[in-house]
């Protein structure tokens, strides 16, 4: 099936059509309409599956319903993959008046902090800086639905275990949660399952 055939916004086929997107990848395929039922999804795919857009497209197809603001935060280990993801957004929102702000290492926290007073929809970020920005009361995530956890086995690797945990505590409003990684391994198991309730599993 196409992109056309799919339960999706005309604004938002749009710009899949424009992006070049026609029909689904295997993982976008298998997870859209679970997601857009509200589930949670543990996805293990790697990098080059389409695993951005399968995250993407569910959160702005909610997102065209009601443009409620900090609807999603996006949590990714690497400031090049906060920038990969907030490139696909935008072309996915091209003229929708959806607007999202990545929060990265190495760079300055005025402008963060001038960028978080600003309308957002989405919010991606790495682990340390989403935790600097809380620190100082700058961002709150008590009322943010979504979670997305991307590459989580890359950013238990490099030490964020206690970061995440701590955002996922303080998001007291989560109903959605999607965590994807390239492996899951049994000492990872276990955080996973207080992380995610009655997940649909895709394996591409
Ligand atoms: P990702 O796995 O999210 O890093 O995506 C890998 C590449 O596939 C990126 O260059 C995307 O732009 C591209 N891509 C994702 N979904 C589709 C699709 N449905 N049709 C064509 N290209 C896609």
């Amino acid at each position: 099936r196409t992109f056309d055939e799919m339960p999706l916004d005309v604004n938002l086929k749009a710009n899949l059509h424009k992006k070049g997107y026609q029909t689904p990848s295997q993982i976008q395929d298998e997870t859209l309409e679970p997601l857009l039922d509200g589930r949670d999804l543990m996805g293990v795919a790697n990098t080059g599956t389409g695993k951005t857009a399968a995250f993407l497209i569910p959160i702005v197809q909610r997102l065209m319903k009601d443009k409620a603001p900090m609807n999603a935060l996006i949590i990714v280990p690497t400031r090049e993959l906060a920038l990969q993801v907030e490139t696909e957004f935008k072309s996915l929102v091209h003229g929708l008046g959806l607007f999202a702000s990545s929060f990265i290492g190495g760079t300055s926290v005025g402008k963060d902090l001038a960028q978080l007073r600003r309308k957002n929809h989405i919010i991606i970020g790495t682990p340390g800086r989403l935790k600097d920005l809380m620190d100082r009361k700058a961002l709150r995530l008590d009322k943010i639905p979504v979670l997305v956890l991307d590459e989580f086995d890359r950013m238990l690797d490099m030490g964020f275990v206690n970061d995440i945990k701590r955002i996922v505590g303080d998001m007291t409003s989560r109903s959605q949660t999607m965590l994807f990684s390239a492996t899951v391994d049994k000492s990872q198991k276990s955080l996973i399952s207080t992380i995610l309730t009655n997940p649909v599993e895709v394996k591409v």
